[in-house]
């Protein structure tokens, strides 16, 4: 077994997103009403021992140019939840992240996608509407080595609760 540092032990140990069924099912039921476009939003939570609960999320206006094929959080939702969010108490429920939908391709983050300003948040995840009557949910965390320009992802385990 190969040696882990101290960060990706601490990476392994938060790796789970802790969700319950119903707050998912309403989540696709956003998605499902947006298609064919891209849907996107926010998602919060709170820290868990190994990883985060997801506690609720809240849909944003795409206001790509294509939402077909894009999302743009609408500044005017997305800025000042941003800016209500900056200051929080460890415990309290917090911004954990950005989702947004695949209409038509797997839940795997593109090359688009990878070039979010909005990285350092703890958690990205995507809903893929392939099969609409099953949608698929995944989340991951997007890390950048330093100097590299790039950005990598890791998926969470979801596990219901
Ligand atoms: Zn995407």
């Amino acid at each position: 077994m190969p040696h882990l540092s101290a960060s990706s032990q601490q990476l392994a140990a938060q790796s789970v997103i802790w969700a319950e069924n119903s707050l998912l099912t309403e989540w696709f039921t956003y998605g499902r009403e947006q298609l064919p476009y891209e849907a996107c939003g926010a998602l919060f939570g709170r820290r868990a021992a190994d990883g985060w609960l997801l506690t609720g999320w809240r849909g944003i206006n795409n206001a790509a140019v294509n939402p077909e094929e894009q999302f743009t959080l609408d500044p005017l939702q997305w800025v000042p939840l941003v800016m209500k969010q900056s200051v929080c108490m460890p415990g309290d429920e917090q911004l954990l992240g950005v989702f947004h939908t695949h209409p038509a391709a797997a839940p795997i983050p593109s090359a688009a996608d990878l070039q979010t300003t909005w990285h350092a948040l703890p958690c990205h995840a995507i809903i893929s509407f392939c099969s609409p009557g099953k949608p698929l949910a995944a989340f991951y965390r997007y890390t950048r080595a330093s100097g590299d320009i790039s950005l990598q992802f890791e998926p969470y385990t979801l596990k219901l609760l």
